[in-house]
């Protein structure tokens, strides 16, 4: 198989010929058709939580594809099934990562990884799907989509007429926007750095949109919630300071603060925590707290009633011998919506 190859912080990655090894318990080959690429690749990429003792090591954590071969007690996917992988665990068995080598040393895989034509993935990050769902569809439900949606639904429990703020609109804050749309929430205020990103989010739910390099986040705050906070702020940037904004806008008494960013390893945040004795939260969000064996296919039948745009999410599409430009235009802000990596056949 081709896979790109993390093989040094702060460097290209390398495309290189993966030997497939035989499939163990609860493993499973997937040819990959579509990767997403998403800010924690990135993070891995520049080290951001720090030196990476895996290294070298596969990359990529949502893919849309289809079953080639299963593993010894694989049950729940046949060869031929259309595939979710996602970096949630799900129902089915969670394998050992898969043994790959490279020049002759171990070359480290989670369970599964999405940067390659074919992958070895574990029973419980997989979700099948119909048969005829298109394979660019499916990476985004990964991901991003389930992360964004499940902070709305899981995380926030937003309802109709509640009010949101989301720092960074990227893959996951989109959907953030996305998901607060579709429950109706008011209003749905998106913040970012570039004009381009917040005039997209408008497309997908946005009722009001702040520049932070242009407007002091923390005034824009107060006046669009009439000075109360706001019924749930995410932060999807994990920069230390934009943390702490967010969680001063939160509504003073059931308001909730949700982290979903990946903070500088040596960051800590400062908070007057009092709010908490009365009913304010804060939370990191795994992934959304997403059920991947019951809300992706919600989400996909969603996307299928024409509720849920997924198709319009994607923005940016690179080959995988065009991994590194990819990188580069999702490092430097170029990206827009969602970018795919498209595996050649
Ligand atoms: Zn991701």
């Amino acid at each position: 198989m081709k896979a790109a190859v993390l093989v040094r912080q702060n460097s290209a990655l390398e495309l290189y010929d993966v030997e497939v090894p035989k499939l163990e318990v609860g493993q499973v080959l997937v040819s990959v058709e579509y990767s997403g690429i998403c800010g924690k690749q990135i993070d891995e990429i520049t080290g951001r939580q720090g030196d990476d003792k895996h290294i070298p090591h596969l990359l990529g954590h949502e893919g849309g594809g289809e079953v080639v071969e299963i593993g010894p007690g694989v049950t729940k996917v046949k060869p031929g099934d259309r595939v979710v992988m996602h970096w949630v665990k799900g129902s089915g068995i969670d394998s050992r990562p898969p043994r790959f080598s490279y020049r002759g040393q171990v070359l480290s895989a989670g369970w599964v990884t999405t940067f390659s034509d074919y992958t070895i993935a574990s029973e419980n990050r997989l979700t099948p799907m119909q048969a005829d769902a298109p394979g660019d569809a499916l990476a985004l439900l990964g991901c991003a989509v389930t992360t964004g949606l499940g902070i709305v639904f899981h995380n926030a429990r937003l309802l109709p007429g509640q009010s949101i703020a989301v720092f960074g609109v990227g893959g996951v804050g989109l959907n953030v926007v996305q998901g607060a749309d579709l429950v109706n929430a008011y209003p749905i205020v998106a913040l970012d750095r570039s004009d381009a990103k917040l005039e997209f989010a408008r497309r997908f739910g946005a009722t009001h949109t702040v520049n932070v390099d242009k407007v002091e986040p923390r005034a824009a705050l107060a006046e669009l919630s009439a000075e109360q906070g706001f019924d749930a702020v995410v932060d999807t940037t994990g920069i230390n300071t934009v943390r702490e904004i967010a969680y001063q806008w939160t509504r003073q008494k059931a308001g909730i603060t949700i982290l979903c960013g990946v903070p500088f390893a040596a960051d800590r945040l400062s908070i007057d925590s009092f709010p908490l004795h009365m009913g304010r939260r804060i939370i990191g969000s795994h992934g959304g707290d997403t059920v991947p064996d019951i809300d992706i296919p919600r989400y996909f039948e969603l996307y299928r009633l024409g509720k849920l745009r997924l198709d319009e999410l994607i923005t940016n599409r690179f080959r995988l011998s065009e991994i590194n430009e990819a990188v580069d235009a999702l490092r430097t802000g170029q990206i827009c919506g969602r970018c795919l990596i498209e595996m050649e056949a």
